[in-house]
């Protein structure tokens, strides 16, 4: 048996029921007919970093994506469509779309995981998500079992969310494909950090090396790199999606002077980390036994020795009720809560 610790970047978790790693594309349609015949649902893993898994672990098969490779071509409109298997890590492919001198995902650089996670909860940074230049996925349905094509429009992505979040059970993202312009400058640099960062304006177009490189840069000053070593190198990035609030709210957060900005999707939402540091929580603070905020950012909250998933989760509950005790506003957690319930947690109803 495994344990998830070993698996996850929080590295908090039990053992497994039974881990396999698909790392054979072709090995596939023989692995889920297997999974097939004896009836089980698998739970899957890319780089474990968007996960929290409860200390008892899973009862079930954990899958972990590790399966390489990227392919492209030039479409008849002078694109190119790139088409990378699930577990190729999405910095890595990152780096090949700017080294091909392909446009359309260089600012997602640094975000730890896997190209197959990232459609889960449509994955963004820096006014990029994958969505926005995603054409296709091929997924085994576990409904029909059959390996399907599925178009954008099935997939109903939003702001960190996707039909993949809303039933959990359902697919098993097999490869990726997006569609990038044949181009050396990047898109607009959207995000007042990264200009600043960059130097430049916003609404510049800086060469895609330069935004790769810039965006690298702003997140390592920021805490949104994940650290091999140190406080902070146990953590699964941001803990809160940053809440939907209502006009009368909006209100009264600029009065406050805090931030309400609308997202890619046009909804107007609170900054998760302001909220948490209006209720008194500060970078570096202590949560619960081995739970500390991290020390670059309040929303991250890291894992240090004795730390354990109960002791997160209680952490996270402690955050959301005190927020929404005193404002009224929902926070949402952002990682998959993985065996706390008989299903993951996307984001639970009663939350909060
Ligand atoms: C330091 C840090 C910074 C981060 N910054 C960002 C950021 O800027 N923007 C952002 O959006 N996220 C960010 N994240 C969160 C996380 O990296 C992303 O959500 C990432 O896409 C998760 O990929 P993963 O492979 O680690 O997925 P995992 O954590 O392994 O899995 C996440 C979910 O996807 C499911 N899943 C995984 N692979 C598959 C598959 N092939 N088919 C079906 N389901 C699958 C899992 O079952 C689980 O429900 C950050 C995390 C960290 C630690």
């Amino acid at each position: 048996m495994g344990a998830l610790a070993n698996h996850t970047t929080l590295r908090l978790g039990g053992p497994a029921g039974a881990l396999l790693t698909h790392t054979d594309p072709t090995a596939w349609p023989d692995l889920a007919h297997a999974i097939h015949r004896e009836s089980v649902r698998p739970h899957l893993l890319g780089g474990g970093s968007n996960i929290l898994a409860a200390d008892a672990g899973l009862a079930g098969l954990v899958i972990l994506m590790a399966t390489r490779g990227i392919t492209a071509h030039l479409t008849a409109g002078g694109d190119v469509e790139v088409t990378a298997q699930a577990g190729e890590p999405l910095s890595a492919l990152v780096d090949y779309t700017v080294a091909e001198g392909l446009s359309g995902i260089e600012y997602l650089g640094g975000i730890p995981g896997t190209t197959g996670a990232a459609p889960i909860q449509n994955s963004g940074a820096y006014g990029q998500q994958i969505s926005d230049v995603l054409t296709q996925i091929t997924a085994y349905d576990w409904q029909s079992h059959t390996t399907t094509r599925l178009l954008p429009a099935a997939c109903a992505f939003g702001y960190r969310t996707s039909v993949f979040k809303t039933q959990p059970w359902r697919w098993t993202i097999l490869t990726v494909t997006l569609r990038l312009r044949l181009s050396a400058i990047a898109a607009p640099v959207a995000y007042r950090h990264l200009a600043e960062e960059l130097g430049v304006p916003l609404g510049t177009r800086p060469s895609l090396a330069e935004a790769a490189e810039g965006v690298l840069a702003n997140r390592r000053a920021r805490g949104l790199l994940l650290p091999k070593t140190g406080p902070d190198s146990r953590q699964a990035g941001s803990v809160f999606l940053n809440p939907p609030v209502s006009a009368h709210q909006a209100a009264a957060i600029h009065a406050a002077g805090g931030p309400v900005m609308r997202d890619l999707h046009g909804v107007q939402r609170a900054s998760a980390g302001w909220l948490l540091e209006q209720a008194g929580y500060r970078p570096g603070c202590r949560l619960a036994a081995g739970v500390y905020c991290s020390t670059h950012r309040t929303l991250t909250l890291t894992a240090r020795e004795r730390a354990t998933a109960s002791g997160f989760a209680a952490a996270l509950r402690t955050l959301a009720t005190e927020v929404h005790t005193a404002t009224g506003i929902r926070l949402r957690p952002e990682p998959v809560m993985l065996g706390f319930d008989s299903q993951p947690v996307h984001s639970s109803a009663d939350w909060a």
